[in-house]
């Protein structure tokens, strides 16, 4: 069952933009720049090794913290990330 609180960070309500990303490991070579760069501290190094043989960054946003900013896919030198944005209005439910 869904707390109140979980419900409303899952939802959106009550923020005006949601994001998410995902990154290639094809083409991502674990440098950690968008780790460093993203302000919510959310991209973390991957403990499995992908196939160019590299430990990828991935993304770590239990609770949905990712604003979509796109800093961290403006640092990839390797253009792996790919930032999707959401708007919603402020107390929208869905
Ligand atoms: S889009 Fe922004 S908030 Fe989301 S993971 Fe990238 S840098 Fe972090
Ligand atoms: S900046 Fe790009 S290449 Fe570097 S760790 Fe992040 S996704 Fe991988």
């Amino acid at each position: 069952m869904q707390c109140a609180t979980e419900y409303l960070i899952r939802s959106g309500v009550g923020r005006e933009n949601m994001g998410k990303i995902t990154i290639n490991e094809e083409y991502c070579k674990g440098c950690g720049l968008c780790i460093n760069f993203c302000p919510q501290k959310l991209i973390r190094t991957a403990n499995q090794i992908s196939k160019p043989g590299y430990h990828p960054a991935e993304l770590c946003d239990l609770e949905n913290k990712c604003t979509g900013c796109a800093i961290c896919a403006m640092v990839c030198p390797d253009v792996a990330i790919t930032v999707y944005r959401e708007k919603k209005n402020v107390g929208e439910k869905k």
